[in-house]
């Protein structure tokens, strides 16, 4: 049964109980409100958590990156160290930070640089997976990585019609 639906049913029990109003189910019709009471609370908080999830951060720059698919602001010019990388679908850009993206569990992977503990990230509105995001290299040499970001040039697009640098 579903959140709604359980609320909906104690709604309704409560609803009975109050026209048949008999006196002594007084407690179990206390109890019942109580719980429905509790219900309404969890509810309100879980409907306002997910509002933040889906909050989007605005970025304020001249020049964005944006997630092809929805829009969402992903990452800031200024923020591009490279764009001389390559992920899955060809080639990727790397960031120094990204945002509206959700983190997913750590995995260590095999990369053209050695191997990686990475994370994908998902982007919050739409949910595909734009890249990642280096946890901890192995390597030495690829140290620098470690907590910057790579996202697919296939899964952003340029806001506005700005100029290649
Ligand atoms: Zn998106």
């Amino acid at each position: 049964m579903t959140r709604t639906l359980k609320l909906h049913v104690n709604c309704q029990k409560v609803v009975k109980l109050h026209q048949e109003h008999p006196k002594n189910i007084r407690t179990e019709y206390d109890r019942l409100h109580e719980t429905l009471f509790q219900e309404l609370v969890t509810s309100t908080t879980l409907v306002e958590k997910r509002d933040m999830k889906t909050h989007q951060t605005f970025l304020s720059s001249d020049r964005l990156y944006t997630c092809t698919t929805c829009h969402t602001h992903l990452a800031r010019h200024e923020d591009l160290i490279s764009k001389a990388f390559q992920g899955r679908l060809g080639r990727a850009y790397l960031f120094n930070k990204v945002t509206n993206v959700s983190l997913g569990p750590k995995e260590d992977r095999l990369l053209m640089t050695g191997v990686h503990s990475v994370k994908d990230i998902r982007c919050d509105v739409c949910s595909n997976v734009v890249g990642w995001k280096y946890v901890f290299a192995f390597e030495k040499s690829q140290k620098y990585k470690e907590n910057k970001y790579i996202v697919e040039k296939a899964m952003i697009s340029k806001e506005n019609q700005w100029d290649e640098p």
